[in-house]
């Protein structure tokens, strides 16, 4: 098995990476470095999640730096404009993977954040592409979205603590908006 870590945001959208990357012949260190996510209780229910599910499935976890300052300082006020500050949140993050997997001697470096729909893949993926060059590692990028739903069916099977937001206060606010929408979708449609 080739050893790769694997930077995680939660532990529901964990577990279909794991369970294909280790049909590909990796074994996944898990890497919990999200500063991102608001407020501090919130931060931890995922974290204490993840510890839980990663103890029970004897899955390495490695908790690593989280730095706050830098991400109210550097993504914060990207705000509203969406494509930067996820793009400015993904690289604070996978950067302090990469740092630890160049640190502790791994060549191979993913993330589950591919996981989710919401998610940009795209600019998630180019993120990880290129910290992985500048720290000597290759990047592992595949396609997980395909799998979410298996992710959701199993998580709820396995009563994980599931969120409905992304992680930052700004993604609270959008996906509050986004489930009123829908609602008022629904209502109009039955009238
Ligand atoms: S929506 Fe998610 S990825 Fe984007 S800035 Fe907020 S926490 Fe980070």
């Amino acid at each position: 098995m080739k050893p790769l870590l694997l930077h995680a945001c939660c532990a529901p959208c964990s577990l279909e990476p794991v369970r294909l990357l280790r049909e590909e012949g990796f074994e996944p260190t898990i890497c919990w470095t999200n500063p991102n996510i608001q407020p501090h209780d919130e931060w931890q229910r995922r974290l204490d999640e993840l510890r839980r599910w990663c103890a029970d499935g004897d899955i390495e976890l490695i908790e690593a730096g989280e730095d706050r300052e830098r991400w109210e300082a550097g993504v914060a006020p990207l705000g509203a404009d969406r494509a930067r500050r996820c793009r400015a949140c993904y690289a604070l993050r996978l950067a302090e993977a990469c740092r630890v997997a160049q640190e502790r001697g791994f060549e191979f470096v993913g993330t589950t954040l591919a996981v989710s729909p919401y998610q940009l893949f795209d600019t998630c993926n180019d993120v990880l592409e290129r910290l992985a060059a500048a720290h000597g590692l290759t990047p592992v990028i595949r396609d997980f979205r395909p799998y979410y739903p298996e992710a959701t069916r199993r998580s709820r099977e396995l009563g994980m603590y599931r969120q409905n937001y992304c992680g930052c206060r700004f993604s609270a606010v959008e996906a509050a908006m986004d489930r009123a929408r829908i609602r008022d979708e629904r209502k109009a449609s039955k009238k």
